[in-house]
């Protein structure tokens, strides 16, 4: 684990880092507070603090309560805080503070490991719940609100001057493949082109049954053009077995290409008409958004892009 340190005491520094790096752990020491917490600010690997309440400047308390505005689910930092007072009181005021736990210093060998193990742990549960949160099950991608999170990253690259694009695509005639062949193998149907289409992008998410959108960062419109032919050749390739003929699909793509003063919906709400324009132009093909096109009203809360750009 990266543990940031903080003591005044260069000798407890030595001490205390001497017994955490015998045991793996990568140890970054400060004697004072603001560096410290600069060091957290930019360090993303930084998984725990471990400071003495008494420092100089900044005091331990105030770092402690610095250091948790920071963690957030994606990242989790454990935050100990170690002191040579008895007092109780501290102990209420420190947990109070953000801190999660709480070390007698100088602390003895076995102490300061197995907090850290308990660190571990509750680093590695928040990790999978995070993971649970925003994973759609059945694909491995990510759900609609993990993807949408994750595009305003993206969105604000874009607003600075980088290039982004966005693919929206959706399954042709996919009732049938359940109807005709069952849930399993729409499911398995589902998973492989999801799988394809995170060959392509780091940022793909089910936005709804058999609807994926992906974002293209530093991709423009003809960049994201090419990317969603080849995917559009890839899932017609696709057989799927299911006792008697193997299983072919299709899928039909709508591209659309950030433009100044764009946002997220408004992206996708071009590649929504545009997805549209491939189902009534006959599917199985990739349409590019045109940007002076009117745009369609935004949905009230709750009803979908799609169902007033088809509607
Ligand atoms: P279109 O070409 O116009 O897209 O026709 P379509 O039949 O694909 O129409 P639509 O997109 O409306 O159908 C989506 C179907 O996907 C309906 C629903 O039963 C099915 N579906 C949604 N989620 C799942 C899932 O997780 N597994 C399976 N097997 N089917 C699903
Ligand atoms: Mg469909
Ligand atoms: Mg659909």
């Amino acid at each position: 684990m990266r543990v940031v340190l903080v003591d005044p005491s260069r000798t407890v520094l030595k001490f205390v880092g001497r017994l955490l790096e015998a045991r793996d752990h990568e140890v970054l020491a400060f004697t004072d507070g603001e560096s410290a917490l600069d060091c957290i600010r930019s360090d993303m690997k930084v998984a725990a603090l471990i400071t003495s309440a008494e420092l100089i400047s900044m005091s331990g308390l105030e770092l402690c309560w610095e250091t948790r505005l920071l963690a957030t689910c994606d990242r989790p930092i454990y935050v100990i805080m170690m002191s040579s007072s008895q007092d109780r009181h501290k102990l209420i005021e420190a947990l109070d503070s953000g801190a999660d736990d709480y070390i007698g210093k100088p602390p003895v060998a076995e102490e300061p490991y197995a907090r850290l193990r308990a660190a571990e742990r509750v680093a590695a549960m928040q990790q999978e719940l995070v993971r649970l949160a925003t994973t759609d099950s059945l694909t491995g991608v990510f759900n609609r609100r993990a993807f949408f999170e994750r595009a305003c990253d993206a969105c604000a690259q874009a607003e600075a001057g980088a290039s982004l694009s966005v693919i929206l695509f959706d399954i042709d005639h996919f009732k049938r493949v359940n109807d005709l062949y069952g849930h399993d193998v729409g499911d398995r149907a589902i998973s492989a082109v999801a799988h394809e289409a995170a060959a392509e992008s780091t940022l793909v998410g089910r936005l709804g049954g058999e609807e994926f959108a992906m974002l293209l960062a530093g991709q423009g419109l003809d960049e994201a053009l090419v990317a969603a032919e080849r995917l559009r050749g890839k899932m017609s390739a696709l057989q799927f077995d299911t006792g008697h003929a193997p299983l072919t699909i299709t899928a039909s793509f709508g591209v659309s290409g950030w433009e100044a003063g764009d946002t997220i919906e408004l992206l996708l709400k071009r590649a929504d008409v545009a997805l549209y324009a491939a189902k009534t132009g006959g599917r199985n093909r990739v349409i590019a958004a045109d940007a002076n096109r009117p745009i369609p009203e935004v949905a009230p809360p709750g009803s979908r892009l799609r169902a007033v750009a088809r509607g």
